[in-house]
């Protein structure tokens, strides 16, 4: 008798390049990486965002002393922002990226390797990820509304 293949399903990831990572030339090592993984592209777009959707995107976080000086540093020049997919990518995607804090951030990660402090706590990590499959569906939808 066969037994039946239960596939894991697709899943979308919302992926920004944060400032300071368009900044330092590190967009492609940043895609490089996700796409090494073996996730696929399914967008993909350079943009300043405004600070409405910086509002929306960082909702989650309104009222904590980092949210305005997140929001006017998420604002201050071009992202990359891109939308990968595969299986589990959405956790596969924030292993890669590491923890929050670049200079804690394991070796072998984006913010591990390519991150540190400069001296804003946190903020400047390079990157954002989506962490569980309601945010990402509700990034997505704010960042690509087409898809
Ligand atoms: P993430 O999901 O790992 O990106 O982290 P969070 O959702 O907790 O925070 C969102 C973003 O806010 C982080 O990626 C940092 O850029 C920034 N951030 C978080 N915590 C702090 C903090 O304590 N101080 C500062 N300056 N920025 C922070
Ligand atoms: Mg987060």
């Amino acid at each position: 008798m066969s037994q039946a293949v239960v596939s894991e399903p697709l899943e979308r990831t919302l992926v920004l390049v944060k400032p300071d990572g368009v900044r330092r030339g590190l967009a492609g090592e940043v895609i490089g990486r996700i796409e090494a993984k073996g996730y696929r592209l399914v967008a993909l777009d350079l943009r300043t965002p405004d600070a409405a959707l910086l509002a929306e995107h960082y909702a989650e976080h309104e009222g904590k002393p980092f949210y305005a000086p997140l929001v006017e540093f998420m604002g201050s020049g071009p992202v990359v922002a891109l939308v990968a997919e595969g299986q589990r990518v959405i956790e596969g995607f924030r292993s890669l990226a590491g923890a929050t804090d670049p200079t804690a951030a394991a070796p072998g990660t984006i913010r591990g390797d390519l991150g540190r402090d400069w001296g804003l706590a946190v903020q400047q990590n390079l990157v954002h990820g989506s962490d569980s499959p309601v945010s990402a569906a509700r990034e997505i939808g704010l960042w690509f509304p087409a898809l």
